[in-house]
């Protein structure tokens, strides 16, 4: 099977960007697909997502790792999570304070322990024990949270109200899906979350099936998105249980993400899907979707821009 590793940065709604920073956005796509490709050629499909993430979180460019914006109290509260084909393997963290390297720490609970999942203060723990490198959130992300703030009309218990406030600073969560030279599937994703969402609140991303999945035989899948409704669709499980029935990583992707948007309305997710054959495929309805492709040969980064919602 010829290697291949597809990375994104992130779904959502259209914002204003300069050129610098888009330029910026995707020579970072490029320096993670270079990371990943360099891990997937030398290791496996698991080792190429975690690496590939690992730099997005790293780099600060991206909502994950030192990038993550701000809960309502301006924490960050990192979630990520990751999962081999081969075996069914997953690892995940929640709500993690303090430590920017999220998708290795839940690399290290899938390898490591009879777990699955940390959460909160114990996924903290374990990454003090394990001696990884602490961080504090970037000061432009400190900027927004005080812009933010101001506009924030009313107490917490009254998120729902405020949602369309932040929904515009939602992008930039990041992701990888790979197939290895022996055909194993891997798929990884990583968040800072949404905006000065209630602490403790965790969306699809470290919800196995929801924001991402890995199934040899099948697909690996990695969304980005409204987090609430990808994990209520499993919208990864939908893409890999349509691939198992017959359908390519493109048509699946599309398919499903269709369905969401009937179900939910557009601007909802983007994903990307590498299947069981090693045929790739991405699909969303949002205005903005951020992927980086390697398909064995070349690589490629795009940022797709709509002004109407579409799906490819
Ligand atoms: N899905 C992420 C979350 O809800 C956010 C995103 O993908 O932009 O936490």
């Amino acid at each position: 099977m010829v290697p291949k590793l597809l990375v994104h940065g992130g779904a959502g709604r259209y914002r204003k960007v300069s050129e610098e920073r888009r330029q910026r956005v995707l020579c970072e796509i490029e320096n993670a697909l270079y990371s990943g490709i360099s891990a997937l050629r030398s290791g496996s499909a698991i080792e190429g997502v975690v690496e590939a993430v690992s730099y997005m979180e790293q780099c600060g460019a991206f909502n994950a790792g030192r990038g993550s914006v701000l809960n309502l109290r301006g924490e960050a509260e990192l979630d990520a999570g990751v999962m081999f084909g081969l075996d069914l393997s997953v690892g995940a963290v929640a709500a993690l304070n303090d430590y920017w390297n999220a998708v290795r720490l839940a690399d290290f609970i899938r390898q490591n322990t009879d777990h699955i999942f940390l959460a909160g203060e114990g996924a903290r723990l374990l990454a003090e024990k394990l001696g990884m490198e602490k961080f504090k959130p970037l000061p432009e992300r400190v900027k927004k949270y005080r812009e933010l703030m101001r506009k924030f009309k009313e107490n917490e218990i009254y998120w729902r109200k405020n949602r369309q406030l932040v929904s515009r600073y939602g992008l930039g969560t990041v992701g990888a899906v790979a197939i290895d030279s022996d055909g194993n599937l891997a798929a990884a994703s990583s968040t800072g979350g949404i905006w000065l969402k209630l602490p403790g609140r965790v969306g699809d991303t470290p919800v196995v099936g929801g924001g991402f999945y890995a199934e040899n035989g099948a697909a690996a899948a990695s969304a980005t998105g409204r987090g609430e409704l990808i994990a209520r669709f499993m919208l990864s499980a939908r893409i890999a249980a349509e691939v198992r029935r017959g359908l390519n990583a493109s048509d699946a992707a599309k398919k499903v993400v269709r369905e969401l948007t009937d179900m939910f309305g557009a601007n909802t997710a983007g994903v990307i899907v590498i299947d069981r054959n090693g045929n790739y495929g991405y699909a969303y309805n949002t205005e903005v979707f951020i992927i980086g492709i390697y398909d064995g040969e070349r690589m490629e980064t795009k940022y797709i821009l709509e002004q109407k919602n579409s799906s490819t």
